[in-house]
């Protein structure tokens, strides 16, 4: 499991079109979850360098990318920049894999991919951003422009970095913005080479900058800064507020995509064997580690036992594949990181400690490797009030809680501050129609679970953050609607 340091780039910070080590005072350091080995070292952005990215943004948006340019060759630019990501597909899934953790087949096989979708997506909107005309006044003709913001903060999670990056990078630049990038300070290094493939594409210097470092420093400084126009940020609702305060001085415009703690629904009339696969691949894709997981399964009572059964049968095949994330045959990996290891081992203490029935794992996985690796868990006869049922736990543990009707399945389903995603499982499509009006969520998936499309807008309800990412919706967050009226007498 040993890692190729000789593939590993450094990581620098990508201001006005050059490259240059970051100032901030304490260096930072990245570890492969899979051994816990340090592979680099690296000096992140400092408050100092995010001021002087956003002069620089501001610089390029007087210049091509945002008013100046065709449409039709900012789109161009973009399409190109999604061929290039998948002409270095291989490369990209490399390195968010040696940052994340995640198994090879998930970045190269799933989310280079999608990424590489995203900006074609988007470049395909960028020759179709238009106001309307009005008919207002006989006296006068009246229509609305579609503007761009100006200069956009971007703030990702570790989770999906590369993929977050793509959600708001390619939207945001087809709107015509320019974009300062702060990635997590883990997971930095797609970010870093997706710059250099959109410098390679065409991006005119300035108009995309990549600064790694800390949120607290860099991330802080971006959303404090007066010439940032809006920030759109994936992360902890705990920091999603944090950025609400902060951004508040300034009235900053704000995408914020937050935590979850999604209910994923099992009627008895379901097909089980899908509803089974599907509860697995909710709660342990990607590690547990994702805002949408469904991380609290209810199932009707008359098959609870059933289901559980099985599921823990599945979850010990999980565990069997669970090994060097940068083997193809590896299904799941270790957690991102120590301290994120430990939280979830607390987690999995408390479901233990207030009485819920641990039916598989619940602790580390040593065989699978040196690493942060965690058994695949799943905890039965959970209640709504204890600990595991009410927080994100972001790791490879699912919550069951039977229910004995429709309307105690939707009370429990929605019975959180959260609101990300929810699934129905059943056959029944007046039921699952019902359900999907009942259910508070950004997304609901019926009969499937954690499928994502550029075309549909993404995001929360409640705690779990506003705006929408992606689709056409992604158009309206970007860009700001002007008035205009003209007098015709
Ligand atoms: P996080 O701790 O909130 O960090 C997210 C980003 O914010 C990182 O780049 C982080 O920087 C930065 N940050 C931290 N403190 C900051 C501050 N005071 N000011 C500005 N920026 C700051 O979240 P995470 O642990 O990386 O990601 C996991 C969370 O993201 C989960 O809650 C998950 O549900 C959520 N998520 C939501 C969605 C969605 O679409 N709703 C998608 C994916 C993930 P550093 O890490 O570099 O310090």
């Amino acid at each position: 499991m040993q890692l190729q340091k000789a593939k590993i780039p450094e990581a620098k910070i990508l201001v006005g079109g050059a490259w240059r080590e970051g100032r901030s005072q304490e260096p930072l350091e990245l570890v492969y979850p899979a051994t816990g080995e340090t592979f680099l070292r690296y000096a992140g952005a400092s408050a100092e360098d995010v001021d002087e990215a956003v002069r620089a943004a501001e610089a390029a948006l007087r210049g091509p990318w945002s008013t100046k340019i065709r449409p039709a060759d900012r789109s161009r630019i973009l399409w190109k920049l999604a061929e290039l990501m998948f002409a270095h597909a291989d490369e990209l899934a490399e390195l968010e894999t040696i940052c994340t953790g995640k198994p090879i087949r998930e970045t190269r096989g799933v989310e280079v991919p999608l990424a590489a979708e995203i900006f074609q997506y988007f470049a395909g909107w960028a020759t179709k951003i238009h106001g309307e005309t009005v008919p207002t006044h006989p006296g006068l003709l009246t229509f609305t422009l579609r503007e761009p913001m100006g200069v956009v903060g971007i703030i990702t999670p570790w989770n999906f970095p590369l993929l977050m990056s793509a959600w708001k990078i390619a939207a945001a630049l087809a709107c015509g913005n320019v974009v300062v990038h702060k990635p997590s300070e883990l997971t930095p290094l797609s970010a870093l080479r997706l710059a250099e493939l959109a410098l390679e594409a065409g991006l005119p210097e300035g108009v995309y900058q990549v600064l790694p470092g800390r949120g607290p420093e860099a991330g802080e400084a971006l959303v404090r800064h007066p010439g940032v126009a809006k920030i759109s940020f994936t992360g902890s609702t705990a920091v999603g507020r944090r950025i609400m305060e902060l951004g508040a001085g300034s009235l900053k415009r704000l995408t914020l995509e937050l935590g979850g703690k999604n209910p994923n629904v099992v009627f008895a009339d379901a097909d089980l064997e899908a509803a089974v696969k599907g509860a697995l691949n909710a709660a342990f894709y990607n590690k547990g580690e994702v805002c949408a997981a469904g991380s609290r399964l209810l199932v009707e009572r008359s098959v609870h036992e059933e289901v559980v059964a099985r599921l823990a049968e599945r979850a010990a095949k999980f565990a069997a594949g669970q090994g060097d994330p940068l083997s193809p045959d590896t299904r799941l990996g270790p957690q991102i990181s120590r301290a994120h290891m430990e939280k979830v081992l607390g987690y999995i203490e408390k479901g233990k400690a207030e009485g819920a029935r641990l039916v598989t794992g619940g602790g580390r996985n040593e065989a699978a490797g040196p690493g942060f690796f965690l058994q695949p868990t799943v905890f039965d006869r959970v209640t709504p009030s204890m600990t595991i049922a009410r927080e994100e736990i972001f790791g490879p543990v699912v919550a069951v809680i039977p229910f004995d009707s429709v309307e105690e399945a939707a009370a429990l389903a929605n019975g959180t501050d959260y609101g990300l995603a929810a699934g129905v499982w059943t056959r029944d499509v007046s039921k699952a129609m019902s359900a999907a009006k009942a259910l508070r969520a950004g997304t609901v998936w019926v009969n499937c679970y954690n499928i994502y499309d550029a075309a549909l807008p993404f995001g929360g309800f409640g705690a779990s953050g506003f705006g929408r990412e992606l689709g056409a919706a992604a158009i309206e967050s970007y860009t700001e609607t002007k008035t205009v009226m003209v007098s015709l007498g």
